[in-house]
């Protein structure tokens, strides 16, 4: 039973960016970044292994199952998710104190750990990213080549279930360009710095 987050009104806002596997959210995220630079993104711990080119600190924090679970009984994460058999977590304190120095955070997570993050933090903006189409997410997904037909089809299922939580979260962006995408998310953050309890 974790304790609620109350923000004060000069937090900043804690933006949580979700989407069906292979929406391209990755792609959104990084492009916002670059044009959002005082965003800050929220760096999670994982137990999977590294692929290829990612760096410890800046993908994730890669940890041992064993580490991970410690962290878990030390309370140390604001959510955490076993997704597709590896573990995830967004560490609470780094989020808590940039969004106390009144700086916005963005979590780029699965939707189990959206889900909690609202339980958890509910003054928390909910950006659900989708496709143009099913169509469109289907042929992103089979359209990689790499890997076997049994492999896709269970991406695919994943996939179809995760866009059926879209209805959890505040907003829906489609991800038909990637600036476009980035332009609505930047029109959501900014709308939100507006709303008249927070001045
Ligand atoms: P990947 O293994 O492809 O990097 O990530 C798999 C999924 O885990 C993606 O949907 C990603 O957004 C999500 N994810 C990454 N970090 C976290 C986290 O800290 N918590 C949760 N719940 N999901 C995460």
């Amino acid at each position: 039973p974790s304790s609620k987050i109350v923000p004060e009104p000069h937090w900043g806002l804690l933006i949580v960016l979700s989407g069906p596997s292979g929406v391209g959210k990755g792609t959104v995220s990084a492009r916002l970044r670059e044009r959002a630079p005082e965003l800050i993104y929220s760096v999670s711990v994982t137990s999977r292994a590294p692929r290829p080119g990612e760096v410890e600190g800046v993908n994730y924090f890669f940890r041992s199952r064993e580490t991970f679970l410690r962290m878990v009984a030390e309370d140390a994460f604001l959510e955490w998710a076993e997704y597709v058999n590896n573990l995830y977590g967004t560490p609470k304190d780094f989020v808590v104190q940039n969004l106390r120095e009144g700086r916005d955070v963005l979590l780029e997570i699965e939707v189990q750990g959206a889900l909690q993050v609202r339980e958890r933090f509910p003054a928390g903006i909910f950006i659900f990213l989708v496709p143009p189409s099913w169509e469109e997410l289907r042929r992103r997904i089979s359209g990689r080549g790499t890997e076997e037909d049994a492999e896709i089809a269970a991406r695919l299922e994943k996939s179809w279930e995760e866009l059926q939580m879209a209805r959890h979260y505040d907003y829906i962006v489609v991800n038909d360009d990637v600036d476009r995408a980035v332009d609505r998310i930047l029109a959501i953050i900014t709308a939100e710095h507006l709303r008249a309890e927070r001045m």
